[in-house]
């Protein structure tokens, strides 16, 4: 059995102030052929579940191009021709196969093109042809089209947001994929579209019920898979929203049955899924009256995992104005503080202008006295098994508030982001991460209490307000009732 493999995957937040080349991919992480890394990146988790396989003589593996790049803004044309040609040259010399193996975001748009993973399992199935089975894993925030489920044999999402089962929906597609090529199984996919448009965090009710029904239904070998996309308000998709996707082995009523009903309780849950969501101001006064820390408060819409720069000032401006004491910030990204940082040495105290340079709605740079307690090359934080890069770091002290400042984008997954710069969580009355629900995993262990706080900024958070383009269905919020709306 021959089986080739590649990862291409990112989430692109069409309303970011960023850009995303090539850069961004090898920032993040990108592994040509074979030289993939033993632990999964998130959506690469179907490396190391194939190697498994392989190690067992079960089949030969492939290996093609795994890459990453944190979310961020437009993926520009070159970039995904390159990225997207380089894996079906290798798909082209590794004929013939058995099966393809994709291990996909989901929410890629580029430059003249809204539909990337669409566009790319398409012209997959056009090498390979008919008989060869391809399956693809997905993050539950990106948009499910009809190209997609067209082409693709087998479909597995990630359950959990925060995504701590990316290990398992990604072993769940090579198995499936495997079954199907040996004919233990003949998968059909059924898409119901729910119509609607949420932050669905599954750390909670009623989500966190919802999800459990649905392993329940696979532990029972009722369906191959049942899982949601959550959709990606961010982008702008022809396919943007939420839709339940089912795999039964070839009874086609019974999906479309399953996924219907799962569809329908899912729409009974708008408006009713997300956290609540304070200001700053009573945020804080909350924490301030927790007995003990360290409380985590989240940045939610500042989230450089949702494609924005990650670099607001508004929520500390309100941490500095209240002069609070006993609180660490991870992170602002400004790499050209950094470098100042790691010009002026540690224990340098020095001005310093940092953050809020990349948009108008991100709050203003901090202009103020710090000393560097910290400096740091390529540090790194963990999310479950993967290892998140940072790139160079500086931790900057001023007054009672502590800020990490790094080089790579991204978002807080878990408190060795701190503990790896030296900073001691379980000291800290307050930490602030800048995450919508990642950090959720990791920092719940440490945490006295999290609270969620709501800023406005660059980030598109409430569809009714965001000027969809490619949008022409009707979904909730925009629409009250997008289902009776339907006339088919
Ligand atoms: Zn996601």
């Amino acid at each position: 059995m021959r089986v080739f493999c590649a990862s291409i995957a990112t989430e692109t937040n069409t309303f970011s102030p960023l850009r995303t080349d090539f850069s961004d991919f090898e920032q993040s992480f990108y592994a040509p052929p074979g030289e993939h890394p033993v632990t999964p990146t998130l959506c690469s988790a179907v490396f190391p579940a194939l190697r498994k396989r392989a190690q067992v003589n079960e089949l030969e593996l492939i290996e093609g191009t795994a890459t990453w790049a944190e979310p961020g803004g437009l993926l520009n044309r070159e970039t995904w021709g390159r990225l997207k040609q380089e894996v079906l040259d290798q798909v082209t010399a590794a004929l013939p196969l058995d099966g393809v193996v994709l291990g996909l975001h989901g929410a890629m748009i580029a430059e003249g093109c809204v539909d990337c993973e669409g566009e790319l399992i398409e012209a997959i199935r056009a090498i390979v042809g008919p008989k060869t089975v391809i399956g693809a894993s997905f993050d539950p925030h990106s948009h499910l089209s009809q190209k997609r489920v067209a082409n693709a044999d087998v479909i597995t999402v990630f359950k959990e947001f925060p995504h701590t089962d990316f290990v398992e929906a990604g072993e769940a597609c090579v198995d499936l994929t495997l079954r199907t090529i040996k004919g233990d199984i003949r998968p059909v996919i059924s898409v119901f579209d729910v119509r609607m448009l949420d932050v669905l965090p599954t750390s909670q009710e009623p989500m966190r019920g919802f999800v459990d029904q649905l392993n329940q239904m696979e532990a029972k070998g009722e369906v191959l898979s049942a899982s949601v996309i959550h959709g990606f308000m961010a982008g702008d998709s022809p396919d943007i929203g939420a839709k339940i996707v089912v795999l039964t082995d070839d009874d086609r009523a019974k999906a479309d049955n399953i996924a219907r009903n799962l569809g329908t309780e899912l729409f009974s849950f708008r408006g009713q899924t997300k956290p609540d969501y304070l200001s700053p101001v009573e945020a804080f006064r909350m924490a301030q009256k927790a007995a003990h820390g360290p409380v985590v408060v989240a940045d939610v819409w500042d989230n450089p995992g949702g494609g924005v720069a990650g670099d607001s000032t508004l929520i500390l401006e309100e941490a500095i104005a209240q002069n609070l004491k006993s609180v660490a910030f991870g992170t602002i990204w400004d790499p050209m503080a950094v470098r100042l940082c790691h010009a002026a040495g540690e224990g340098a105290v020095f001005d310093l202008r940092f953050g809020g340079k990349t948009s108008a709605l991100a709050g203003n740079p901090i202009d103020a006295t710090v000393t560097v307690v910290r400096n740091q090359r390529n540090a790194v934080q963990s999310f479950g098994a993967s290892i998140v890069p940072m790139g160079d770091c500086s931790v900057i002290r001023l007054g009672g508030i502590e800020v990490v400042l790094n080089t790579n984008r991204s978002q807080a997954f878990s408190p060795d982001l701190f503990t790896n710069l030296g900073i001691d969580v379980t000291e800290k009355k307050i930490l602030v991460v800048k995450s919508t629900n990642h950090f959720h995993g990791a920092f719940s262990d440490v945490a006295a209490e999290i609270i969620y706080a709501a800023v406005e900024g660059p980030y598109p958070n409430d569809p009714t307000k965001t000027r969809y383009n490619n949008l022409t269905r009707s979904i909730w919020p925009i629409v009250k009732n997008p289902h009776e709306e339907i006339v088919e």
